[in-house]
């Protein structure tokens, strides 16, 4: 059986240590494994990449951009076999892997405008006869730690941007999902990239406590849930290193009476039941403002869910493919059962799904829960599968009410064709992430994405111009060359414009 191991310093390395296994979920079978780094293979992995580090902060930014220019043209000619490994270890569609891939490489030609990105800023005669500049320099050895459900994407929000701005960085994809980040990583290295500059350990917390601790690594990316996020940034942050740590979500799709509702539904399934809701985008909640609302948008919703085509997700012309692990699967359907329990009215049950010739398959079909007041589990908890919740308020004052009190605030949506109420909402709610009448409200790569509240430790947002600063150091020059002829007193007064 294939065993996934490690890139390190431009090397495959071969495989000698503890293995986990990798399932595809669509036939519930193991199809390869993965080695777990052990401290000693990171601390190879961080050797390499502060070896390489001087030479690489010292390349030109633009010839670091024609490195990432051929990576895109390679990630481009080999989209068919990346997209098929996410699918193959993720469960999710082949179109839905498709579209992760593309919103990657849109953050490679993001990092190809790093001369630009890096340019600094100038002021001339900030005193008399000096001139004061901003330099972005890079960090140093930056780790990042990504999760299973954007094995590609995750990865790619990263370390272009990281080595566009002159770092070295070591990656830790998910154990559940490694095989399509190790390939692109490769890619990268086919590219031209100087070895050590991008290294990939596998692994669990061992591999991951690791860059922790280590004083080389200088800064830390993660993408995950969020009691690893919280546990990343205090940990990483008590080491002295730059944290940025997205977390979960609970997101809302608020629906107003005078929405579109037949385009509220359709972006309501894709957004609740696309990727089987292993989104941290996915609407979870719908809140409709008033009986009527609710009544028209569920009598919308039901057929959908129930037409909804769901199979391997490693086969084209699928809505929606399986959740990842067994032990998933048996998380999210536990969360169905606390619904029911807790007076939640189940209105489309997904739990009997079997899709023939994949019986053993992770599957679970779509299900909408009406009536969910707060106090429930399943509206404050993360699902992470198919199953949308409908909550009935009054007013639009109280969703945002309603939203405003959620622990995450990740992103949120409102359905509506009044301008004042879109205005209000996108001013009042407190998540990060908003949508006007745009379900899945993903920022493009030239913005940046996250979250507010506990779905982001840390104070810059992933990619865009706020990865630029996260990866960078400012540095600012005062430089004043002295008149030759000239012989000034010391000053003792701090110096100022007087
Ligand atoms: P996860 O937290 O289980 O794993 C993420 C990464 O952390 C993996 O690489 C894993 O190996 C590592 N990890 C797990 N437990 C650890 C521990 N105790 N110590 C150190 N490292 C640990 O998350 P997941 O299940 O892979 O991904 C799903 C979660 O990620 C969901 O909560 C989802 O909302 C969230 N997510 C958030 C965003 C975002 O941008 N905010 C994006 C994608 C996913």
């Amino acid at each position: 059986m294939q065993t996934i191991t490690h890139l390190i310093n431009g090397e495959i390395t071969t495989a000698n240590g503890r293995t986990a296994a990798i399932f595809n979920p669509s036939t519930g079978n193991i199809i390869r494994q993965v080695e777990m780094a052990n401290t000693e293979r990171v601390q190879q992995a961080i050797i390499a990449a502060k070896a390489a580090l001087p030479a690489w902060r010292n390349t030109p930014p633009a010839k670091r951009a024609q490195i990432l220019f051929r990576f895109k043209q390679l990630l481009e000619q080999h989209e068919e076999q990346i997209i098929r490994l996410i699918s193959e270890e993720h469960g999710k569609t082949l179109e839905d892997s498709a579209g992760e891939l593309k919103r990657g490489i849109e953050n490679v030609d993001f990092a190809t405008a790093a001369p630009e990105l890096l340019k600094g800023e100038f002021n001339r005669n900030a005193g008399p006869d000096i001139d004061s500049w901003s330099d972005f320099q890079a960090v140093g050895v930056v780790a990042g730690i990504t999760p299973f459900n954007f094995p590609a994407m995750v990865p790619l929000w990263m370390y272009p941007l990281a080595i566009a701005c002159g770092n070295t960085f070591i990656l830790k994809p998910s154990e559940r999902a490694p095989s399509s980040a190790l390939y692109i990583a490769e890619l990268l290295s086919q590219s031209g990239l100087p070895k050590g500059v991008l290294n990939v350990v596998n692994g669990d917390k061992e591999a991951v406590d690791c860059l922790i601790t280590s004083p080389d690594v200088k800064a830390l990316s993660f993408v995950g849930s969020t009691l690893t996020a919280e546990y990343i940034y205090s940990e990483g942050t008590r080491h002295g290193k730059r944290v940025q740590a997205l977390g979960g979500a609970k997101n809302h799709a608020v629906v107003m009476p005078d929405a579109d509702l037949n385009n509220a539904a359709s972006s309501l399934m894709g957004a609740a039941y696309g990727s089987a809701g292993e989104r941290c985008m996915a609407i979870s909640v719908a809140v409709c403002v008033g009986d009527q609302t609710a009544d028209a948008l569920i009598e919308k919703l039901v057929p959908q869910i129930q037409a909804l085509k769901i199979g391997a997700g490693t086969e084209y012309g699928l809505d929606m493919g399986p959740l990842v692990t067994k032990a998933h699967l048996e998380k999210v359907s536990g969360y169905i059962t606390d619904g029911v329990n807790s007076g939640a009215e189940l209105i489309v049950d997904g739990r009997d799904l079997s899709v023939t010739g994949h019986e053993n398959g992770f599957f679970i079909g779509g299900c909408l829960f009406d009536h969910v007041t707060p106090n429930m589990r399943i509206y404050q908890e993360e699902i992470f599968g198919p199953v949308l919740c409908i909550v009935r308020v009054s007013s639009l004052e109280e969703a945002i009410a309603l939203i405003n009190a959620h622990e995450y605030g990740n992103g949120t949506c409102v359905f509506t064709n009044d301008g004042e109420v879109a205005r209000l909402f996108a001013n009042e709610i407190e998540v990060g992430m908003v949508g006007i009448n745009v379900p899945l409200p993903v920022p493009v790569a030239y913005h940046s994405f996250g979250g507010w509240k506990r779905s982001l430790f840390g104070d810059l947002y992933a990619y865009g111009p706020d990865g630029v600063r996260f990866y960078t150091r400012r540095k600012t020059i005062t430089q004043r060359w002295i008149k030759r002829e000239s012989h000034e007193a010391a000053q003792f007064a701090f110096p100022s414009h007087n």
